[in-house]
């Protein structure tokens, strides 16, 4: 039986800032999708920081109408109930007037794949706030890539043909296809620029899809900035792909990644429980994972994947290099590149003050000569 599943999240109001959706907001969404009828197969619905997911399961195939329109609607109503509460940025992600055919580039973001259901049918959707799709290019690269992250790479015989990767410029909007093992250094090329290239879809050798990730950018869609382009993304686990335990380990390594407070530093990426709030120590981006079982498209869980003792230990290092990086302020790489930065307009202001005091350094001046002796060292 084909199943699709597709996983479409937008923020649309936090309380008193950008920390977790309201219980209002929730339950408009939530009535929404349940209004579908025989639509849907199966849903679940929660949230990461202030991002709400909507899990949907059903036979319509990638890219439906019907699917889409149904997840703008629910978030137009929780958009609605956001701004009868007030609530921060209600209704952000949403960026056009109305629905137009495809949700895809009109704020929220989504993950969604078709394929032939197995028996068990395993998958994890790993939803984070507070960074930008890049953030996954660290444990994805973990996952296909790094026999030494991950042994199913060794043993697994399907893994270890290598798989193929699409990965999408999202400056440009372009996607090249690579393929492992052949492309391994130009993946590494690739993924070492996460504000640029991020890993799009993963399938096996045999085009079976293994993995589809959302790779909208807000500041590109809305040209301006207007609210961080938080990912998801939706794994499939067990047989001819990673054992469900690889897919989260590789995030046991709280990584550098960008986002934060504006939009606009460098903070690692926390494992956190499901339907956990943003911090409001800076917004340390967060990523959480929910684990399902399907059948005939019935979604048993999600379980919380990183509920376990041991994720308290990684959420403590993950502090610890938060406030690490924090400790040095706006100087970089604390701080984004000026090109990343989200509130450029703010920045741009402050350096065209900087330019216009800027004067050229007059020759035989002594800081000209120092200049001079230094170009010569011999
Ligand atoms: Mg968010």
């Amino acid at each position: 039986m084909k199943i699709t599943v597709s996983v479409i999240k937008a923020d649309v109001g936090g309380i008193g800032g950008h920390t977790r959706p309201s219980d209002g907001l929730i339950n408009a969404v939530r009535k929404t999708v349940e209004s579908a009828g025989n639509l849907l197969l199966d849903h679940y619905i929660g949230y990461c920081g202030d991002d709400v997911h909507i899990v949907m399961t059903h036979t319509k195939g990638v890219e439906n109408k019907e699917i889409h329109q149904l997840a703008w609607n629910a978030f137009e109503a929780g958009t609605k109930v956001a701004k009868e509460e007030g609530l921060y940025g209600a209704g952000q992600d949403l960026l056009k007037d109305s629905f137009s055919g495809n949700i895809k580039g009109m704020g929220p973001g989504v993950a969604e794949m078709e394929f032939e259901e197995r028996p068990n049918e395993a998958f994890t959707v790993f939803a984070a706030d507070k960074t930008e799709p890049g953030a996954f290019n660290y444990p994805l690269y973990r996952l296909f890539v790094d026999g030494l992250s991950n042994t199913g790479l060794i043993v697994n015989k399907s893994l270890a043909k290598g798989v193929n990767i699409s990965v999408m410029d999202v400056e440009e909007g372009k996607i090249a296809k690579l393929s492992l093992w052949e492309d391994k250094p130009t993946v590494e090329a690739a993924l070492m620029y996460p504000g640029r290239y991020v890993i799009s879809t993963i399938e096996t050798k045999e085009g079976e899809p293994i993995l589809a990730a959302s790779t909208d950018r807000l500041h590109n869609i809305a040209g301006t900035y207007v609210g961080k382009d938080d990912p998801v993304c939706l794994i499939r686990t067990q047989k001819n792909f990673p054992a469900t335990e690889e897919a989260g380990s590789v995030f046991n390594n709280p990584h550098y990644v960008a986002g934060n407070t504006r939009g606009s530093h460098n903070m690692p990426l926390m494992p956190v429980k499901l339907n956990t709030a943003a911090t409001i120590d800076f917004c340390i981006p967060i990523v959480s994972a929910l684990v399902f079982s399907m059948h005939n498209g019935k979604l048993t869980g999600p379980f919380d994947g990183f509920s376990t003792p041991d994720w308290d230990y990684v959420r403590e290092i993950a502090t610890k290099k938060a406030l690490a990086m924090r400790s040095q302020g706006f100087i970089h790489p604390a701080t984004l590149v000026p090109s990343e930065l989200e509130y450029a307009e703010g920045y741009r202001a402050r350096m065209d003050i900087l330019e216009q005091k800027m004067k050229p350094i007059e020759e035989g001046s002594s800081s000209g000569q120092k200049k001079e002796n230094y170009e010569d060292p011999d």
